[in-house]
């Protein structure tokens, strides 16, 4: 009986120490296992439930993925917005500078002569035509040009004179002693430096390419010829045929040579145009092609 009873008791001790370490082991191991399911899950809860933090966590949970998906759009919108600036960017590149004339600068047709860039006598002459019902003599390749525009201005009521065209080198040397004898000087400039004649072979007049156009009842070549109809009309339609007033007032520190409302030349109508269009003259068109024959106003 003795012997029963004590086993009994080993027995029962054995049968709360099993159960304690099964309950022990069950509230470790569950959240953590491996083959965490479901049933563990909601079996977790409890257990938090029990502890008193059961729901919090779990909103927490949510609310956090909830937050983060806004964040993700703005990002995403973020992204898009400075992908848009870019296409943008060609639009304002669009305007440009006009491109300057497809040419070739060594053509005839824009042939520098100046102070800087002489002709000798050997130089030339060119192939000289004189141009119809006057003694004008110009180069044969701007006579059809000059004559259009001639016959134009006569037709808007204006009385076009052409006054001075070809001149060999002799025929410069002479004119270059005229003048200075004509107004007292001895180096061809007037008092403010800038050359009212020209040396023999720094005359564009030596090329053929130029013609002095007056109005045949003002034939005086000077700064007033610019109130005449005849140069109004030349000034503002001589680039349809290819000519250039070549010293404007605004231009004498850099062509050297005082205003003349008088001396037309021609480089071809494309020129003619970019470069009144460009407010251009003719030393500083070619210099965009040949810097070095930029001219540096004068002091
Ligand atoms: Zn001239």
């Amino acid at each position: 009986m003795r012997a029963s009873r004590t086993f009994r008791v080993i027995f029962g001790i054995i049968v709360l120490i099993l159960f304690g370490a099964y309950s022990y082991m069950r509230y470790t191991t569950s959240p953590h296992s491996s083959d965490f399911d479901e049933e563990n899950a909601r079996t977790y809860s409890e257990w938090l439930a029990l502890a008193g933090v059961d729901a919090v966590p779990a909103e927490q949970t949510q609310q956090e993925v909830v937050v983060e998906e806004p964040a993700a759009l703005e990002q995403e919108t973020q992204t898009e917005a400075p992908a848009e600036l870019p296409a943008e960017e060609p639009v304002v590149e669009e305007p440009a500078a006009p491109a300057l004339p497809a040419i070739d600068i060594n053509s005839w047709e824009y042939m520098l002569v100046n102070d800087a860039n002489r002709l000798t006598a050997q130089d030339f002459p060119p192939q000289v035509v004189t141009v119809s019902d006057s003694q004008c003599p110009v180069d044969s390749r701007i006579a059809e040009p000059l004559m259009a525009m001639a016959q134009a201005c006569k037709d808007a009521g204006n009385s076009v004179y052409l006054s001075s065209g070809y001149r060999s080198y002799s025929e410069q040397a002479a004119n270059f002693t005229r003048v200075c004898n004509n107004n007292g000087v001895a180096d061809g400039k007037d008092a403010n430096g800038f050359y009212i004649t020209m040396p023999a072979g720094a005359s564009e007049h030596q090329t053929g390419l130029a013609c002095d156009i007056t109005d045949r009842y003002y034939e005086i070549k000077n700064a007033s010829l610019e109130n005449t109809a005849t140069f109004q009309w030349l000034k503002a339609n001589c680039t349809d045929f290819g000519f250039i007033l070549r010293f404007p007032q605004d231009k004498q520190d850099i062509t050297g040579v005082m205003y003349e409302p008088f001396h037309f030349r021609y480089v071809g109508v494309e020129v003619a145009k970019y470069m009144t269009e460009n407010n251009l003259c003719l030393e500083e068109f070619v210099a965009l092609y040949k810097p070095e024959l930029a001219v540096a106003p004068a002091a």
